[in-house]
């Protein structure tokens, strides 16, 4: 309705979706959200995929929370998920925000003064903003007592982050995406940003029409790959072994770049004698790219005068996600293509603020700004600024959380804006965990499927209900203005947080969210220089900023790596296969990850009208000769089963896979895939392998 269209308001904000961090303008009409356009942000210059230009009336879905509930007594915690307004009220009863607030923090205090701090555990959300982030690991430091807190970057980039800070000492970004377009040279690794970061690919597919160079090495065809200079269809599960050939090539053709080993980095030797072992010719058979092949991206990476590297979740994503990215580390400094524009590193972050939350400490061995608790300065630091004690030992992560809660170890939660029940591998073992905590308290917008096992469900606020800051991939902070009001009796995260606090002993009374903001630049030097002003008035902010008037710093390692050294550090690697092979059993391989039109675990984007018309159903891609195979064609439903348990759901007919591998979002309830992932950890990032398990498929079924 046109007239309807007409807006009463426009409030300037970000992206709620992915980490390129789009700046966009709500338009408003009685307190409703009408559309969305791009506002000209460093990072979009006006563009918007689909997800930020239509995925915005979840917001005001009619299943939106907008009571506190407490589960009634005689409510087993089994049983289908089911979002049927009749049944959750068979399951939950309303009650006042104090009543809730007394249960769920009564709860949590009686657990730990019984069974001790470490018997608690919290999630923050990647979706919150740095200042929720900030107080909720502030909440489970000084409230609950321990180190047990975590997020969604342990099932993204744990694995990245833990080779980047071991090797050149910061977990973020080198250089920002739009440096594609100073390079010559990009290669896209494991990333498939067309679909999950689409305004980043638009910046790379203008690279190329420049004159760029693409290089994408994937086992999955993107649509990137057909824009690229080169595409390396590498088998599944070969990382170390496709980029050790590389490294090998370089080395073996002399194209290193002695002074910068020689003065910026420690530990090349043992790097040149492992890549010794792994010739092209050697590893060609094991990767499946051609020997010639790997020479032609090497020799081409190495020579170029800027080449970068962007990463994605298929290098994170596996029990050797951190050697994966020691290679891509490895390769960039071997050849000096770091520290100037153009060049460097980045991995894409997936969440529009998952930088951010981990930037804030929401991590179980850091606190804000990855000082680790088991350094004596830091804690001493921690503790003088928050008034009391803190654990010295580092906490659980996501999935170790998931495994102590049988054991006994962990008996209570706390949940805000994420979603394990669906997003943990295994999950299927996820949920039996959450179903057996003694007390679990959940803050989200709607009846998640982790929800639906609580003890106590609190309303939270929709992105463009409230006012935070948030950082992207890019180390861009922005702020997210409020646009519309929550509603019902929805609260804003940062009072429930609050709220929670008080019942936990906090004497915590933060106003506007400006406040949270200023204590985290005092402590945390890497924004020290960033005032809620000046991101007011400027809209956006890159850190490292350090003073005011400090202009920010999008090229980092320039003159040297935040180590104790100055250095950066060569770590090799070896191959390490998959935790669980495909056999006769279980013969073909298993992929996750995201689609265009849905994020995540679909609690938004399935709410939104636009995203869920144009991907509707649970798919599964399937080669067209392997579905021919099974006796199927596109549309069939197909049953798909692993050691912990199975879906179904529709078959697409999809070439870009390679035969024999199935990929499959994870944000469909009805099929939810992560009940056939494999749980097994990286033993640095402690991520699961979403990237890989073993699987049968089966033509029929009912999704
Ligand atoms: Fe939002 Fe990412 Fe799309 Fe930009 S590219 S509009 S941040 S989902």
């Amino acid at each position: 309705d046109a007239a309807l269209a007409v807006p009463d308001k426009q409030v300037d904000s970000v992206c709620p979706y992915c980490g390129v961090g789009c700046q966009l303008t709500y338009n408003i009409r009685d307190n409703k959200i009408v559309f969305v356009e791009g506002r000209d942000g460093p990072a979009n210059r006006e563009r918007l995929c689909v997800k930020g230009r239509y995925g915005f009336d979840y917001a005001h879905h009619p299943q939106r929370l907008t009571v506190p509930l407490i589960r009634r007594l005689d409510a087993p915690k089994s049983g289908e998920f089911s979002m049927d307004p009749a049944r959750v009220l068979d399951v939950f009863r309303e009650a006042t925000w104090e009543e809730a607030l007394d249960a769920a923090g009564g709860a949590l205090a009686r657990i730990r003064d019984t069974h001790g701090k470490r018997a608690l555990a919290g999630f923050g959300s990647a979706k919150g903003s740095n200042e929720e982030a900030y107080l909720f690991q502030k909440l489970v430091r000084t409230g609950f007592g321990s180190n047990n807190v975590d997020h969604c970057t342990r099932l993204c980039h744990a694995s990245s982050v833990a080779a980047l800070l071991e090797g050149i000492g910061s977990g973020a970004v080198s250089n920002p995406v739009m440096d594609v377009t100073l390079a010559e040279v990009v290669i896209v690794i494991g990333a498939n940003p067309t679909v999950n970061h689409p305004v980043a690919a638009t910046w790379i597919k203008n690279a190329i029409r420049n004159g760029t160079r693409l290089v994408v090495c994937d086992p999955r065809r993107s649509d990137l790959a057909r824009s690229a200079h080169r595409y390396l269809q590498f088998k599944p599960d070969t990382d170390v072994a496709l980029l050790n050939a590389m490294m090998h090539t370089i080395v073996a053709e002399g194209l290193v770049d002695k002074d910068f080993i020689a003065s910026r980095t420690i530990g090349y030797a043992e790097l040149e004698q492992n890549v010794a072992g792994y010739s092209p010719e050697l590893m060609a058979p094991i990767c499946g790219v051609d020997a010639d092949t790997i020479r032609y991206v090497a020799r081409l990476y190495a020579t170029s005068k800027a080449s970068m590297i962007l990463w994605g979740m298929g290098i994170s994503q596996h029990i050797h996600g951190t050697d994966n990215a020691r290679c891509l580390i490895a390769l960039a400094l071997m050849t000096g293509q770091i520290g100037r524009p153009g060049t460097g590193l980045h991995p894409l972050r997936g969440q529009n603020n998952v930088q951010g939350a981990s930037d804030a400490g929401l991590i179980p061995m850091m606190f804000p700004d990855y000082q680790r608790v088991d350094n004596p300065q830091a804690l001493a630091k921690f503790e003088q600024a928050w008034g009391m004690p803190l654990d010295s030992t580092p906490g659980l992560t996501v999935v170790e959380i998931m495994h102590a809660i049988p054991r006994g170890e962990i008996r209570g939660m706390y949940i805000m804006g994420e979603n394990p029940a669906m997003s943990d591998p295994d999950a299927n073992h996820a949920r039996a965990s959450l179903a057996a905590l003694e007390h679990l308290v959940v803050q989200d917008i709607f009846l998640t499927e982790t929800a639906y096992l609580a003890d106590v469900i609190l309303p939270a606020s929709a992105f463009p209900e409230k006012t935070g800051s948030f950082t992207n991939t890019d180390r861009l902070v922005q702020i997210g203005r409020q646009a519309i009001d929550p509603p019902g009796q929805a609260r804003q995260d940062l009072w429930i947080i609050q709220q929670m606090a008080q019942r936990l002993g906090l004497d915590w009374n933060y106003g506007h969210v400006s406040e949270v903001f200023d204590e985290m630049r005092r402590i945390m030097p890497s924004i020290g220089g960033i005032t809620w002003d000046r991101l007011e008035r400027e809209h956006a902010v890159t850190y490292p900023c350090t003073t005011e008037g400090d202009p920010g710093q999008p090229v980092v390692f320039t003159e040297q790596f935040p180590r104790e050294s100055g250095r950066a550090r060569f770590v090799p690697a070896d191959i390490i296969p998959a935790d669980e092979r495909p056999d006769s059993a279980y013969p073909m391989v298993l992929i996750t990850g995201r689609q265009l039109e849905h994020w995540h675990t679909g609690s938004m984007t399935r709410r939104t009208a636009v995203l869920d018309a144009i991907e509707p159903d649970p798919v599964a891609l399937v080669h067209p000769l392997d579905l021919a195979a099974l006796g199927g064609q596109p549309g069939d439903v197909i049953t798909i089963a692993s050691r912990r348990g199975e879906v179904a759901l529709y078959a697409r007919a999809d070439d870009s896979s390679p035969r024999g591998a199935i990929f499959v979002p994870f944000c469909y309830y009805e099929a939810a895939i992560n009940r056939l992932t494999n749980a097994a950890l990286d033993p640095f990032g402690k991520i699961p392998e979403f990237k890989y398990c073993a699987i049968r498929v089966a033509l029929g079924g009912a999704v």
